[in-house]
Parts: C-alpha cells; structure tokens; sequence
C-alpha cells in the first residue's frame, strides 16, 4: 500500500525500533509511547482497520496475539498484567489506517479507559 506509514515500517523503509518479527507480522515500539512498555504489533499485510478483516485473516488475526503474548513475556510484563488495544476508526481515535495491535504495561491501568 503506498503511501502507508506502517507499510513502509514493515518494509523497512522507514526505521523504527523493531522488538519482534516474523514472516506475518513485524512489532515496534511506539514513538509517542503511553507506558513504560508500548509496542505496535503491525501485520505486513496491509488491512486498513479491524472492520476490514476478512474470513481468510482469521489465522493472521490469532498470529498478531500470540506475538503479543510473547512480546509480554519478553518485555517483563506478562507477569504484572499489561492491556492490548485495537482502536478503531473515528471513535476510538485510530490515527495510523493499518491495523496495529498496542501492547502496553509496565504500569498500572484504570477501567474504563478514556
Ligand atoms: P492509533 O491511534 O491506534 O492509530 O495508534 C497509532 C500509533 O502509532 C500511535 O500510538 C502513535 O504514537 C504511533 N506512531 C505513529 N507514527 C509512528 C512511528 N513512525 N513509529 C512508531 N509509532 C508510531
Ligand atoms: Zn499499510
């Protein structure tokens, strides 16, 4: 997808502080991170937002998890607890169009969120 900042992540031409890759997804640290510990969990398939997931990224969505739970484990988090978050569209103030999941922690969250 042209003109995708989070594709050009994954295809690495624009630099980020990548903590994680595979061939289905690539996970960096957030510039403008919201706790001690917040990555992006970004697949290199480009879908816009979660509403355009389709029956065939069933397997892709499970892989963007599974590489969250090992990135909360690598991270240090696992143990204390961490939050994931899909935002999506005007709402939820999703701001980059590439689906992204956040993994965050390393303190302590308030319920409900803002
Ligand atoms: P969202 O609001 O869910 O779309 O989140 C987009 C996230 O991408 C925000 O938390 C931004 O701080 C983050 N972000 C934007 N540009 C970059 C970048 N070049 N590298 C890393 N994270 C970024
Ligand atoms: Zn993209």
């Amino acid at each position: 997808m042209e003109n995708c900042l989070f594709c050009k992540i994954v295809k690495k031409e624009i630099k980020a502080d990548l903590v994680y890759e595979d061939d289905i997804v690539t996970a960096f640290r957030d510039l403008n991170p919201q706790a001690p510990v917040h990555v992006l969990v970004v697949p290199k398939k480009h879908i816009a937002t979660l509403n355009d997931l389709e029956e065939n990224d069933k397997a892709l969505a499970g892989h963007m998890l599974f590489a969250a739970k090992k990135i909360a484990q690598k991270e240090g988090i696992a143990e204390g607890g961490y939050r994931t978050v899909f935002n999506v569209n005007r709402d939820a103030g999703q701001a980059v169009f590439h689906i992204h999941l956040h993994v965050l922690g390393g303190r302590v969250f308030s319920w409900p969120p803002g």
